[in-house]
């Protein structure tokens, strides 16, 4: 079998039988080409990625995901490690090379009492929800159910609960993590505290973690959520309006302004269905009454052309927004942080938000702030944290038709904003080159995770990720 190495063109030639020893150790399976299952394993959530690794190792536990990186080391592949496989760049699998699949892991142990929870790689946000919920628990992640916890949580983790709560690695209490030897290693703020500090907001540089260990906060069952509509005409004063009404928010409350047309989903009016609109997505993580009264003024705003914002169990919250972004669409997104929405920007958002051509293409702006803000920049890898806004600027197609120029609108976007970027989420990254990622970390952090990245990985094994070369 030839194995092609992308990155450094080197071809690699596996024996026959040695790819047969290596799947007979596995307790998971071993997928190669022109098996039933391939196409569907190669596949990631990303459509326009079409990639071909040369194997896909599906780990049932800790002894595979060794065996894999054994493997793959003593014959130099090129390797791909996947968890949820929601990359936006695709880089969970590989052309040639093998692609560590973790996706069957999805082990996990609430403990109640100790408001902790242990959580396999493998699982998806909606898994984790779904067993912490049963105790009326949480850990704060991401807005759609199908998200992998993995790749989310290694890059920092924002969504609707951070500005209480903080980000996904602020409840992060403990890794298990296979080095690029193969070894088995720990981490904890106790134990390769240096480790620790890079794999909360470093990615995937510094090994395969199997198992994330979380503290867990009290949640749900009902919160006050859901998104607030207007014509996207409308958009300079509402986003005024908005800017004020969240200068003082309390941390409970968590927003992310959305534009895009109007989806075909439930609640939607007929008659609105492919206009373009401009929503303030709520969510209130405190009591519902509490909710209510804080969330009065934006639902009352200049007669919305739609409210669907009410309580509603954590868990639907959780999936509200699953049908947006659906496997095998084709996505392409350009993201940065901004300190404040002034004036211009304002205005920025207003025009482009009304050339909004494709039904599928959205846009969210996150609000920062609250917790997430209350934690030194140097305590972890991740940065940005005094960011006002976070811009994730998606242009989306269902094909490949009239991709093109939704990327281009998506790149015109982002570049309207430049003047006022400051830093970006390494999780919101495409393929952007080494500068995008130095600007992701700051210069100052990105030279401390190259050095964390020679210690652990001197021979750069893991490098298809938003990758740090070592120093
Ligand atoms: C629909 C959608 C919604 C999203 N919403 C949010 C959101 O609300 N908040 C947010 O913060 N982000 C969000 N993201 C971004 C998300 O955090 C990243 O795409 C993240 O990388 C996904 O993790 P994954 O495990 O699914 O990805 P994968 O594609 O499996 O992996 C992503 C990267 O992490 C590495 N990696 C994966 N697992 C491991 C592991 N176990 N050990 C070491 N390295 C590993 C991979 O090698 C790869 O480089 C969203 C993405 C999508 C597609």
């Amino acid at each position: 079998m030839a194995a092609s190495n992308r990155l450094t063109g080197a071809e690699v030639l596996l024996e026959a039988s040695a790819v047969e020893a290596f799947a007979s150790t596995l307790r998971g399976e071993l997928i190669r080409p022109g098996d039933p299952t391939y196409d569907e394993h190669r596949r990631v959530w990303n459509g326009s990625i079409d990639r071909h690794p040369a194997l896909i190792a599906r780990c049932a536990g800790v002894a595979d995901v060794i065996e894999a990186v054994r493997f793959a080391r003593s014959h130099g592949l090129l390797v791909a490690v996947r968890s949820g496989g929601h990359s936006y760049p695709g880089l969970s699998v590989c052309d040639g090379g093998i692609v560590i699949d973790l996706g069957l892991m999805k082990g996990v142990r609430v403990d109640p009492e100790a408001a902790t929870v242990r959580a396999q790689a493998g699982l998806v946000l909606g898994d984790l929800d779904r067993e912490c919920q049963a105790f009326g628990l949480a850990v704060p992640a991401g807005f759609i159910s199908h998200t992998g916890m993995a790749g989310l949580t290694l890059g920092g983790g924002i969504g609707f609960f951070m500005r209480k709560y903080g980000l996904t690695i602020d409840n992060l209490l403990s890794v298990d993590l296979i080095t690029a030897e193969g070894e088995f290693v720990k981490a904890s703020e106790n134990e390769n505290a240096d480790l620790f500090w890079g794999v909360r907001g470093g990615g995937g540089n510094f090994g395969i973690v199997t198992e994330f260990e979380f503290r867990l906060n009290p949640l749900g069952p009902q919160v006050v959520s859901g998104a607030v509509f207007w014509p996207a005409e409308e958009a300079p004063k509402v986003l005024r309006f908005y800017r004020d009404w969240i200068a003082d928010s309390p941390d409970e409350l968590t927003t992310d302004v959305l534009q895009r047309k109007a989806p075909a989903a439930p609640g939607v009016p007929p008659d609105l269905v492919g206009k373009p609109v401009i929503a303030v997505a709520c969510c209130y993580a405190g009591s519902v009454e509490e909710g209510e009264k804080v969330l009065r003024p934006i639902k009352e705003f200049s007669s919305p052309v739609l409210d669907l914002c009410m309580p509603r169990p954590y868990l639907t919250h959780q999936s509200m927004f699953d049908a947006s972004f659906p496997h095998g669409w084709w996505y392409y997104f350009r993201s940065c942080d901004v300190a404040e929405l002034n004036d211009d920007i304002i205005d920025i958002m207003a025009e482009f938000g009304s050339q909004i051509a494709s039904p599928i293409t959205s846009v969210g702006i996150w609000q920062m702030g609250g917790a997430v803000a209350r934690i030194g920049e140097d305590e972890t890898a991740f940065n940005g944290r005094t960011a006002g806004h976070n811009f994730n600027i998606g242009g989306n197609t269902d094909t490949a038709a009239g991709f093109d120029e939704e990327r281009e609108w998506a790149r015109s976007y982002w570049s309207a904003l430049s003047p006022y970027h400051t830093s970006v989420y390494v999780n919101f990254l495409m393929d952007e080159g080494e500068e995008r990622i130095r600007q992701a970390y700051g210069a100052k952090k990105y030279d401390r995770l190259k050095t964390l990245k020679r210690k652990y990985d001197p021979d750069n094994f893991f490098r298809l990720n938003q990758n740090i070369p070592p120093a």
